[in-house]
């Protein structure tokens, strides 16, 4: 196989719960991307979600990610070039940017509820996430004074333009931020860094070049490109996997029943059937035998991925 430095792909785990199936398909997706081209992983710990975040899940999705059989070349337990690689430890780099959105006056404080922008934002303006951010507190300019701090977050001046790009696996994505999206928070009113601006810093600080994650986040694809445009960032190249669900068609979630992979693995579920599942059910497979992640490296090809959503009997693996 020929060794590129070129591929640059990255797990990033957010420790805000246990790491599920439907984690490790995708997972494996970024991986054998990465691997199958000669490429290296990142891995990067999403951990600055404070009030959701689990202080047992950091160490459980290391340990999950190992057992599957992925490995990486970078991250918080291996070192690198490009750390930290946990996001609670690059603050600075996120409060660099932020300053730098705001001289460029695409980011304005805004205090408002998450009540008041229900209330203000009229029924035919729902974006594909809940209400547009109705503009309340768009008027204000570098310079104006600003609300008391902790009391108002950062939020992202959105453009009124049409936006798209080439998936390899979902297909040519459109939206326009403004109009679809609209205005969103680059932080929380802690202060602290929103995962939209931490992604886009850390992505281009870290120099990845692909990023595959589930198709639920294909929305905030088009908010990190608006980031990487306005801090003149090269953007990586977005993959987005569907996603995994329950029999009732929605995202899988603990009411399937138990699909965590640290279950799994405490029950002496060989990872082989669980990246065999996964491996038939992207179509990289035939069928849903046991295999080895590294096995498949030498057949991979993103276009060999299925794009349906799939679906789980709860209990797969007993
Ligand atoms: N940390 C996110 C997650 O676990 C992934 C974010 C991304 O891939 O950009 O869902």
């Amino acid at each position: 196989m020929p060794i590129s430095n070129a591929v640059v792909g990255r797990l990033a785990p957010s420790p805000t719960g246990a790491q599920h199936l439907g984690n490790a398909r995708t997972y494996l997706v970024a991986w054998l991307a990465a691997r199958s081209r000669g490429g290296r992983l990142i891995l990067r710990i999403e951990d600055i979600d404070s009030p959701r975040v689990k202080p047992w899940a950091r160490q459980q999705a290391l340990d999950d990610l190992r057992w599957l059989g992925l490995d990486w070349d970078e991250g918080p337990d291996v070192g690198g070039p490009h750390g930290p690689y946990v996001q609670t430890q690059r603050v600075p780099h996120y409060e660099q940017a932020l300053q730098r959105l705001v001289e460029l006056d695409l980011a304005y404080p805004c205090d408002c509820t998450r009540k008041d922008i229900e209330a203000a934002a009229s029924a035919p303006h729902q974006g594909h996430e809940g209400p547009v951010y109705p503009g309340t507190c768009a008027a204000w300019r570098p310079g104006d004074a600003l609300p008391q701090a902790g009391t108002f977050c950062w939020r992202y001046r959105t453009s009124d333009r049409e936006l798209a790009f080439d998936d390899p696996v979902a297909g040519t994505q459109r939206a326009n931020p403004a109009r679809d999206l609209g205005d969103f928070p680059l932080t929380r009113k802690s202060g602290e860094a929103a995962y939209q601006l931490a992604v886009v810093v850390d992505d281009a600080a870290m120099g990845v070049t692909e990023a595959v994650r589930g198709d639920d986040l294909i929305p905030s694809t088009f908010r990190q490109l608006e980031l990487f445009a306005a801090l003149e960032l090269t953007p990586p190249r977005f993959i987005h996997v569907p996603l995994v669900c329950g029999p009732d068609g929605r995202r899988l979630a603990k009411r399937h029943g138990d699909s965590r992979l640290d279950h799994y693995r405490q029950a002496g579920v060989q990872p082989e059937r669980i990246i065999g599942w996964a491996a038939a059910s992207l179509g990289l497979a035939e069928r849903p035998e046991p295999i080895a992640a590294s096995e498949l490296v030498e057949t991979f090809a993103l276009d060999r991925i299925r794009t349906e959503r799939v679906i789980v009997q709860p209990n797969l693996f007993g």
